[in-house]
């Protein structure tokens, strides 16, 4: 611990006018649910290196496909330029290395994994690295040298159907309406999203069954837009996380990006308020 360090990105970064002594103090009662170690460039550099040397497990035939652009391997990420990592999983935004005062290059969080604090997992290293390269490429991040590696990375496989073709915006198996799927099978990607597929898929099997009208969400909000992709047409269908870009823009520019988000949640906010007191009243 005399080169990681505890807390959150961006609140214990050091300010622009903050004396080193009072920026030491301020961290030291920050929260422990991180651990952050921070690269000097040749530390880093040194990393890259190792990772893209490394060797990988050897992949079946029905796993070499494609691989989800949310979930690439750091292996991989790191082949893609020597900076990748830097803007990526390791980006040292919102930190100050105590070792320097400044930012540092970059940064490996680790993540509380127990309640006791004494496990933690690399946050963002997905891998197909063999089990005893994990071990010696993993060990050289300054601070993991005499790390226990309790438990290895494996890649995991993501099966979905492809509901564009299969499935209408209430996840109703068009093929056969008495069939609904929810959750990451259908492309959706992630806990709330899986959820949110699952409340569609709900509500709209007991409209079903009680012969009421659908119940299809605005596409201007989050889980209405996201029934609306899985639905829909596309090139590539790849899983869907929630994000700001399967919005439809809004009707004036904002250029200010958190003031357009504020925006964009506050209209999909509405329609929600909205949707539920009419579907409180349906039920
Ligand atoms: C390593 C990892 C990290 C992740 N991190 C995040 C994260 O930080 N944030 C986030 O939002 N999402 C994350 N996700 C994604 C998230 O976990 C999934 O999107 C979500 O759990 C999907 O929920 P689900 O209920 O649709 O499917 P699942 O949780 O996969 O549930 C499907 C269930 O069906 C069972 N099952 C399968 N086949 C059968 C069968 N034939 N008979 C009976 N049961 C069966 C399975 O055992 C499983 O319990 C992560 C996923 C992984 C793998």
């Amino acid at each position: 611990m005399n080169i990681g360090f505890y807390g959150n990105r961006y609140e214990e970064e050091r300010r622009l006018d903050e004396p080193y002594d009072e920026w030491i103090e301020r961290i030291k009662t920050q929260e422990e649910s991180y651990i952050n170690l921070p690269m000097n460039k040749e530390e880093y550099e040194d990393f890259i290196n190792e990772l893209v040397n490394s060797e990988t497990v050897i992949l079946h035939e029905f796993e070499k496909s494609e691989i989800f652009e949310g979930c690439m391997p750091i292996e991989v990420m790191a082949k893609r330029g020597k900076d990748t990592l830097r803007f990526g999983p390791l980006k040292p935004v919102g930190f100050t290395d105590k070792r320097t005062g400044r930012r540092p290059y970059s940064v490996v969080q680790l993540r509380q994994d127990n309640k006791e604090g004494t496990l933690y997992n690399l946050v963002g290293f997905q891998t197909n690295l063999k089990y005893g390269e994990q071990k010696r490429v993993f060990s050289k991040i300054p601070g993991l040298e005499n790390a226990n590696f309790v438990k290895y990375g494996v890649m995991h496989r993501n099966t979905y159907i492809n509901s564009t073709k299969l499935l209408d915006n209430t996840y109703n198996l068009k093929s056969d309406k008495r069939i609904y799927f929810a959750g990451q099978i259908t492309g959706v990607e992630g806990y709330v999203e899986s959820i949110s597929s699952g409340f569609v898929a709900g509500i709209n099997s007991c409209n079903q069954f009680e012969g009421k009208e659908k119940t299809i969400y605005d596409k201007q909000t989050v889980i209405g837009a996201l029934s609306e992709y899985i639905s829909n047409k596309h090139e590539d269908f790849q899983p869907m996380n929630a994000n700001f870009g399967i919005l439809p823009e809004l009707p004036e520019k904002i250029k200010d990006k958190k003031e357009r988000y504020n925006c964009l949640a506050k209209r999909s906010l509405g329609i929600i308020k909205n949707s539920l007191r009419k579907l409180v009243k349906k039920h």
